[in-house]
């Protein structure tokens, strides 16, 4: 069975990339609570996150191993691959960057770019990763959006577009004006699903003076959009997010959302962002991979012959599992898979899609996709899995390559 290209179109690869206690962990708690993928919410200090599952992370506080997490969201499927925002694995960091898609980079509202965040920033800059940036806490004292995209433009230079106006500052943070459509997002307490309406009158003139600025940010950087806003002296909505999504996919402009993970504001808006700008399988260029000295290039075609590349192993108590992202073709589960960095092959016994707290079994992995395999034995982090009759090696530096050119 050929699966249909279209399906790799609603796939999202994402990565969230933050300083240490910018609230990486309560980002991807929040997401996997929204996305209906945990049905509670697990808290960081009593080290009940679903995305630590390794005892060693709970005791600690921090994630150490990176894991692979799939949820959905408005008919999307989103494969959240942890990355460790600790210094001392920039080496886990680099090959989950590897793997991804886009990313999210969160900051803390307070603090704004912290030496951490530029460095992963940075490292994500080399292997040309879209990225929107999240500025969370902002229910913190002292937490101010635009002194933290002050710090976001000075120390890492992006052309910041911010599309949300907070509603309220600090303990009175309660929502979001939405620059893009111009509508008011309001969480209450608690509640993950924000009530929309219309712009409050008292910041009417401000969301419009703002949307004013994001317009022309953007014309400045997107043709489509000089085109349309010198004809119309505006931009409509449609233009604005399809520019968006070209800006954020070239590297030449970062989106930039706000909330405050902790109480469950602004995650909504994030994964519509998720969706809306962050690119799929489809939008990246083929991977590039070696065979018998001859550079091939493999697109993420299902047709294709398999390669997937194995970022993560992790053994625990559900036996030895190997992440993986599949580049090309498709792996059936019984399938034998080459290692030509070690020229073994092994047998994948079982292929799952690691939810939050659970696997589910399949029995197909196509190009584009993230899922942790069962069966081999010898595969490292690193490692090439593929088509023994199409041996190919992903080279190291495969996604190293700049997949869009950052400025
Ligand atoms: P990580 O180290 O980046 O994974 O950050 P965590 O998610 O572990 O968060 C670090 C600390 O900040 C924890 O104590 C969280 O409860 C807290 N935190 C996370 N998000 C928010 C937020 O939106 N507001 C406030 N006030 N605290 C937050």
């Amino acid at each position: 069975m050929r699966t249909n290209l279209s399906t790799l179109a609603v796939v999202r690869n994402l990565g969230i990339l933050a300083h240490v206690d910018a609230g990486k962990t309560t980002v991807t708690e929040r997401i996997l609570y929204a996305t209906g993928t945990t049905h509670k919410r697990g808290e960081v200090h009593d080290g009940t996150t679903v995305t630590d599952f390794d005892p060693q992370e709970r005791d600690r506080g921090i994630t150490i191993f990176a894991a692979a997490v799939s949820c959905a969201w408005d008919g999307h499927r989103i494969n959240l691959i942890d990355t460790p925002g600790h210094v001392d694995f920039a080496d886990e960091v680099e090959r989950s960057l590897r793997v991804l898609d886009g990313a999210v980079a969160v900051f803390d509202a307070v603090a704004g770019v912290e030496p951490q965040s530029e460095s992963v920033w940075r490292q994500a800059d080399r292997h040309g990763v879209p990225r929107i940036a999240f500025v969370n806490k902002l229910d913190r004292a002292g937490a101010d959006l635009d002194r933290a995209v002050d710090s976001i433009r000075e120390r890492l230079h992006p052309v910041p577009l911010v599309v949300q106006l907070p509603i309220g500052a600090e303990d009175g943070f309660t929502g979001v004006v939405d620059l893009v459509r111009m509508r008011s997002l309001v969480w209450a307490d608690g509640d993950a699903a924000a009530v929309e309406g219309p712009v409050p009158e008292s910041l009417r003139d401000e969301a419009l003076r703002r949307r004013r600025a994001l317009e022309e940010a953007v014309a400045e950087l997107h043709p489509a959009a000089l085109e349309e806003f010198c004809d119309r002296e505006t931009l409509s909505a449609a233009t604005l997010t399809a520019c968006l999504r070209d800006l954020t996919r070239t590297g030449d402009g970062v989106v930039v959302l706000c909330g405050s993970a902790y109480r469950n504001r602004g995650i909504e808006p994030l994964l519509d962002a998720v969706v809306a700008y962050l690119p799929s399988p489809l939008d990246v260029p083929a991977v590039r991979g070696v065979h018998q000295d001859t550079e091939q290039r493999r697109p993420a075609d299902p047709g294709a012959p398999f390669a997937a590349l194995a970022f993560k192993v992790h053994a625990g108590g559900t036996g030895r599992l190997t992440y993986v992202r599949v580049y090309s073709g498709a792996l059936e589960k019984g399938d034998t898979v080459a290692d030509p960095g070690t020229g073994r092959t092994e047998r994948v016994t079982r292929i799952l899609r690691v939810m939050a707290d659970r696997h589910i079994q399949l029995d197909r992995a196509v190009a584009g996709d993230i899922v942790a395999l069962a069966g081999p034995k010898a595969t490292r982090a690193g490692s090439t899995l593929c088509d023994p009759g199409a041996p190919l090696l992903l080279e190291p530096t495969a996604a190293a390559e700049p997949v869009v050119s950052v400025a």
